[in-house]
């Protein structure tokens, strides 16, 4: 791969050392398994969690004179994956065997792709926190097989295989080193998961395996070329993602102000204590000898089976965000957080289907995922159906009831369940719009407070103050306009 740098240097992603400034480069390489129900070269289930060695065909097991046949699906869902990384789909590309020993690979050697990728070059849009967006650059996506396990917490003296992983179809999904901060990593992962998700190719269950990352970092002066890079590998969480970098871009600033020189080498991160360590230098690396797999023909396929699952693709997040600020009027950052997980903007366009987006997108953003988020519970474990959101929001908008008991009202059906409407009737929470009884509150307040009075009329903005002490007499049921407008009239504010 030729290195090409498409990032200006930012200051604010800098590291300082003893010498001065450091930037951090960054690529990752993302193993996600491919959402199939059977495995890339044969029959055999997918699912997780089985006896060991349940799921294992002749061929997963690597039985002399087997046939791998590839399996449709899969091939299907590494398209679609391209097409949502908006990268090259390259209508002809070869299986190779990269050859080595491990107990857990029966066959002696991982049919994968090498020089001739199913899908090259593609993007992946970062929206960071303070509103900057990054283009990082894909270099490829290719399909290969997944290994088995081996075991060695079973039995004192002897280590088991369990090869219900072996054949899984996994897309290695390679980045350009285009990557500057811990930040845009886990921004990255967090994006490329979605977009799995969205698509329905990978279920990007990081505990489980399903997605996990192996992070080349290297570290350089500011402007300068790019440094020799350590490779991080399997890390399965976006916390440690950042915690390794954090890490390994220290341990080798510290290394280079020594005078010292960094070893090209594969590290493990230890999450118990926080560090990388060397698993093996690159003189130690593999020669795979990868030669095109004999028992494949190259895989073809003609361009109308592309644009037929381009056809189909699903709205991604990158559109379904610029729908929500052009179409409904969100902000850019409340679209982006309604977008980060399919369920959360399914979740949202339900309760603003027919309804104040905006306000809906308040409900869900601040109060619904606010709740959730301190009960340690996902928008599929709410408590609060989008009908009953929903139904908060008519209520709002009916003026039926303020945003101050609407919170009171919210409270309620996620404690205990039921219908809004029912229990603002029920509960005799309906805001009070009958001028009569506003009028009297209002001057009960002014007659007990002939001082404040005085003041108001000097500064104005006081006003609040007797809107409050109404708010407060009406049990907050008093429509805040209303009291607004009656005060500043009786006041003389008008
Ligand atoms: P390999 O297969 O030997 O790991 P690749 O050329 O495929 O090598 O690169 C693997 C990853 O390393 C890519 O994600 C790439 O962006 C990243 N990378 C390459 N050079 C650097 C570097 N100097 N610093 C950080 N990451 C790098
Ligand atoms: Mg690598």
């Amino acid at each position: 791969m030729s290195l090409i740098d498409t990032r200006i240097p930012d200051p604010k992603k800098f590291i300082k050392g003893t010498t001065g400034d450091w930037e951090i480069v960054l690529g990752l390489e993302v193993h996600a398994q491919v959402t199939s129900q059977s495995k890339l070269f044969s029959g055999a289930s997918t699912a997780f969690g089985g006896e060991q060695n349940n799921h294992v065909s002749f061929i997963d097991a690597a039985m002399p004179g087997m046939l791998p046949v590839i399996n449709e699906e899969c091939v299907r869902q590494a398209v679609r994956t391209g097409l949502g990384l908006k990268a090259q789909i390259n209508n002809t590309s070869v299986f190779d065997r990269k050859n080595y020993f491990y107990p857990d690979l029966p066959q002696g050697y991982q049919i994968s792709q090498f020089k001739q990728p199913i899908v090259g070059e593609g993007k992946i849009i970062l929206d960071m926190k303070d509103g900057e967006q990054v283009e990082i650059g894909v270099e490829r996506l290719h399909l290969e097989q997944d290994a088995g396990k081996s075991m060695h917490d079973q039995h004192p003296s002897m280590s088991f295989v369990d090869l219900n992983r072996s054949g899984v179809a996994l897309m290695e999904i390679v980045s350009k080193p285009d990557l500057r901060s811990s930040e845009e990593v886990r921004t990255y992962l967090t994006k490329l998961r979605a977009i799995l998700r969205y698509l329905g190719t990978c279920d990007g269950n990081m505990e489980q395996g399903s997605m996990r990352a192996d992070i080349n970092v290297s570290v350089r002066k500011p402007g300068g070329g790019f440094g020799i890079r350590c490779e991080i590998k399997n890390v399965n969480s976006m916390r440690f993602a950042v915690a390794a970098i954090e890490y390994e871009a220290r341990r080798q600033i510290a290394i280079l102000e020594d005078g010292g020189v960094i070893d090209q080498e594969t590290r493990l991160f230890d999450a118990s204590k926080g560090e990388t360590r060397s698993m093996r230098s690159k003189e130690e690396a593999h020669d795979y000898r990868y030669f095109p797999d004999p028992d494949l023909l190259p895989l073809e396929f003609d361009q109308a089976f592309v644009d037929s699952l381009a056809h189909d693709l699903p709205e991604l997040p990158d559109e379904k965000r610029e729908r929500f600020i052009n179409a409904l009027g969100l902000t850019p950052y409340d679209a982006g957080v309604l977008v980060a997980e399919k369920e959360t903007a399914d979740f949202f366009e339900e309760v603003a289907e027919g309804r104040d987006a905006k306000l809906a997108a308040n409900w869900v953003i601040n109060d619904l995922l606010g709740a959730l988020n301190k009960a340690g519970k996902t928008i599929e474990e709410s408590l609060v159906s989008a009908e009953q959101l929903g139904g908060i929001v008519d209520l709002i908008k009916a003026d039926t009831i303020s945003g101050k008991i609407a919170k009171d009202v919210f409270e309620i059906v996620y404690n205990e369940g039921g219908d809004p409407a029912e229990i603002v009737e029920s509960r005799g929470m309906k805001q009070v719009t009958d001028l009569g009884a506003i009028e009297t509150a209002v001057d009960e307040v002014m007659a007990a407070n002939p001082d404040k009075i005085e003041q108001v009329r000097a500064k104005p903005n006081m006003l609040g103050w007797f809107v409050g002490q109404v708010m407060k007499a009406t049990g907050g049921k008093a429509n805040p306009q209303a009291v607004n407008k009656l005060l500043k009239e009786k006041i003389g504010l008008e």
